[in-house]
């Protein structure tokens, strides 16, 4: 961290500023230039407010040089994380397909979809049984009944199960789950981090909250990490822009962003990205090719009557079409994985 000092700064302050950062077992190194006066802190400067500093008269400017995550950061783990599903083994150049519908919503729907997506490649299932829902109106989830169905479908096909945690009183209705996926509208839900960090070592899909920039989510990811737990991935789901012709907006730069500032595997979800089952196969193409490690899709086998999500949800069908041209793209991933 360098701190820049306004001119004629005020010494006596300086040096008051100085003792503070000594007292928090940072070196401050002064450097006098002749136009500006720089502090340079060596030491552990992450749990540090950087406001504080900012606030005192004699600061032009405080400029971090490292970013304030740890365990992310691809800079303190250079190889990549390879997070295990259950078997199938998500980071590190293999590539897998999470598939399944929006929400759960009886036995034969999850098993036939379950069976349709696993046919088509899918390695992992999707299901929503406690569904964050914008309108109190709207089908809620069928809640520790939708857990249990999905238990049977990952009887009856093996697929390991991912599926979304609320509130830490549900964890443990999820003993048998096999990924904990934190949604958009929980990814800066801290205390909820914290108890997922703290309570498992299952492995995490964060999902990037719709407002949310790449360090927030690194953040995030931070605090389930810091908390104990090292397996988590992260997700692009689409964020609020200023467009409205889709959903939300796609955002696949952060393929290669977040490949670079960390260690995680990265999955893209171009579901809930564009919101419009015919735009979810160009932006899954697109992913694969930009080198995400995993996708997630919604397949309902009736969209029209599904209760949550039917627009973007593929058919069976239509799942099967682009899966054969993902694979394609990535080959030589997709062999090492099966
Ligand atoms: C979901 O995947 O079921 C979901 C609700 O997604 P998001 O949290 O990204 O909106
Ligand atoms: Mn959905």
């Amino acid at each position: 961290m360098i701190i820049v000092l306004k001119k004629g700064a005020d010494k006596k302050q300086v040096e008051g500023l100085l003792n503070w950062l000594r007292e928090r077992n940072i070196s401050p190194h002064v450097s006098t230039g002749e136009r500006e006066t720089l502090i340079g802190c060596v030491g552990d400067v992450a749990k540090m407010d950087i406001g504080l500093v900012q606030a005192l008269s004699v600061v032009e400017r405080v400029q971090r040089i490292q970013e304030p995550y740890k365990a992310a950061n691809r800079k303190f783990h250079p190889e990549d994380s390879v997070i295990d599903c259950s078997g199938a083994k998500i980071g590190g150049g293999g590539f897998h397909v999470i598939a399944g519908p929006c929400s759960v919503e009886s036995v034969e729907q999850m098993i036939g979809i379950a069976k349709s997506v696993k046919e088509a490649g899918a390695t992992l299932l999707r299901g929503g049984a406690f569904k964050p829902r914008t309108s109190p109106y709207s089908f809620q989830g069928l809640g520790k009944l939708g857990l249990e169905i999905l238990m049977e479908a990952k009887k009856a096909t093996g697929l390991p199960i991912v599926t979304e945690l609320m509130a830490i009183e549900q964890l443990p209705l999820f003993n048998d789950v096999d990924v904990i996926q934190i949604g958009a509208r929980n990814m800066q839900n801290f205390d909820l981090l914290k108890e997922v960090g703290a309570m498992t070592k299952k492995p995490v899909l964060l999902k990037r909250g719709m407002s949310a920039t790449l360090q927030e989510l690194l953040m995030s990811a931070e605090y389930i990490m810091a908390s104990g737990n090292p397996n988590v991935m992260l997700c692009e789901r689409g964020i609020r822009t200023f467009e409205t012709a889709t959903r939300n907006t796609i955002d696949l730069t952060v393929i290669p962003v977040l490949k670079r500032l960390s260690h995680l595997p990265v999955v893209v979800d171009p579901s809930h990205a564009t919101g419009y089952a015919p735009l979810v196969e160009p932006c899954a193409m697109g992913a694969t090719a930009m080198g995400a490690d995993a996708l997630i899709i919604e397949v309902h086998n009736d969209p029209p009557h599904a209760l949550c999500d039917g627009v973007q949800s593929l058919t069976p069908q239509m799942f099967e079409n682009t899966m054969k041209k993902i694979r394609a793209l990535r080959p030589y991933a997709w062999h090492l994985e099966q």
